[in-house]
């Protein structure tokens, strides 16, 4: 090798989870594409999107995994989870259900990566829909804080805090390898 001038690479997955339609596959397609799809049915087949940050003048590569439909079924394979370092937890804050969720998502989360420390965000998705939230910050705030969840409200719509929550997960995996 070329010695000291050897590039340092990173690559992790992270898994991104939450219910149906609460807007995993538009976060992931907003942060790697910069696209919004209103019409957007549950995509099968689409594994994971690979996406560049430069932390620390090293490149590190997020693996983004999402769901590919299996949310429907709530029957996300073991497989999915399998070596993910960080984990984003996606719920509506326009719907309740989907943040009474959240308990049962990290539950399984932490059963099929309980070896490994995975960073995790608390992520309440379409923030835009102010005017028929269910779910109030200060609660998803609190919920975080217990669980000892990163947490931020975001809108894959406007663009709000979607590239500050995928990015804060990849930094502190990084933090938590290098
Ligand atoms: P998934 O099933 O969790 O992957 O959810 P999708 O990404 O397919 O989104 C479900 C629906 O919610 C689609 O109609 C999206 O256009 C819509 N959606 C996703 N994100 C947002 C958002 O931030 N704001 C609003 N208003 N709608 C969103
Ligand atoms: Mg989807």
């Amino acid at each position: 090798g070329g010695g000291e001038e050897e590039a340092e690479e990173y690559l992790f997955k992270v898994v991104i989870v939450g219910d149906s339609a609460v807007g995993k596959s538009n976060l992931l397609s907003r942060y790697a594409r910069n696209e919004f799809d209103p019409h957007s049915k549950a995509t099968i087949g689409v594994e994971f999107q690979t996406q560049s940050m430069a932390i620390e003048g090293k490149e590190v590569k997020a693996q983004i995994w999402d769901t590919a439909g299996q949310d429907r079924f709530r029957a996300v394979t073991s497989a999915y989870y399998r070596g993910a370092f960080g984990a984003l937890v996606v719920y509506d804050v326009s719907r309740r259900s989907t943040f009474d969720s959240v308990a049962r998502w990290l539950d399984e989360l932490n059963t099929y990566n309980s070896d490994s420390t995975v960073a995790k965000m608390l992520v309440g998705n379409k923030c835009d829909l102010s005017a028929i939230r269910e779910v109030s910050i200060e609660e998803g705030k609190r919920f975080a804080e217990t669980e000892g969840l990163f947490f931020m409200e975001t809108s894959a719509l406007n663009c709000t805090n979607v590239k500050t929550a995928f990015e804060i997960v990849i930094k502190e995996i990084y933090d938590n390898v290098s």
